[in-house]
């Protein structure tokens, strides 16, 4: 059993940081295109979001894609340091100055660096991130410069050649619905993921940022107004 284990671990090329929302899938499909899903791992991190439902979602996709290897991974400190709507089960969402107040302060950074020491520690070189800095809300730490940044930090803090791919840095959600499409998956990501702030799966609440954002793409690529699935 430990030999099998150690066999698969080898083969691994790529450590995709998964949510179990519509880019994170999408970009571990992508990979497991790219590399044959017997060479992806995916890692999703609980980092007291207020929907857990997230992580089922990422548990589903993973099994999905028959991906080698998922681990959910605690991150649960951001509570105590920061505050923001995603962490609080009942906080309104609102803007607050240019970040909705979703931001989960440097999320993007800690995860991108625990993917990356998984990562080396399978020899895998590579770590897949779905963000995008086109549609990005205003996150700060889902920018091109961020990602170009944090994989420099994780070169020189671990020793290691990893790099940070992320596919949709500059595509639009209509290009990642068109992708999707194009791939396949475009029902299996639009009922089997979790993007809304208010925790309803696949086309979600259609109130919230996320919502908008995301049926606002969806419209854009089939050319007019999409009626709610349930
Ligand atoms: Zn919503």
């Amino acid at each position: 059993m430990q030999r099998k284990q150690v066999r698969q671990e080898q083969g691994i090329k790529a450590v995709v940081v998964m949510s179990g929302g519509q880019d994170s899938a999408l970009c571990a499909a992508l990979a497991a295109r790219n590399h044959g899903p017997e060479r992806v791992a995916a890692i999703t991190f609980r980092y007291g979001q207020r929907h857990s439902l997230e992580t089922k979602y990422a548990r589903f996709l993973a099994r999905r894609f028959s991906l080698a290897m998922h681990k959910v991974v605690k991150l649960d400190f951001f509570d105590s340091i920061t505050s923001s709507a995603l962490l609080s089960k009942n906080a309104k969402i609102e803007r607050a100055g240019k970040c909705p107040n979703t931001v989960v302060e440097g999320r993007n950074a800690f995860f991108l660096m625990a993917a990356a020491v998984w990562a080396k520690s399978l020899g895998a070189d590579e770590v897949w991130t779905g963000v995008s800095q086109t549609d990005y809300s205003g996150y700060p730490d889902c920018r091109a410069a961020f990602v170009r940044a944090q994989e420099k930090a994780a070169r020189l803090a671990l020793d290691f050649p990893v790099k940070f791919k992320a596919p949709f840095l500059r595509k639009t959600k209509a290009q990642e619905w068109a992708l999707a499409d194009s791939m396949g998956l475009l029902d299996l990501i639009r009922e089997n993921t979790l993007t809304c702030y208010n925790g309803i799966p696949g086309d979600g609440c259609g109130k919230c940022p996320a919502c908008i954002l995301r049926r606002k793409g969806l419209e854009e690529y089939l050319g007019g107004a999409v009626p709610s699935k349930p």
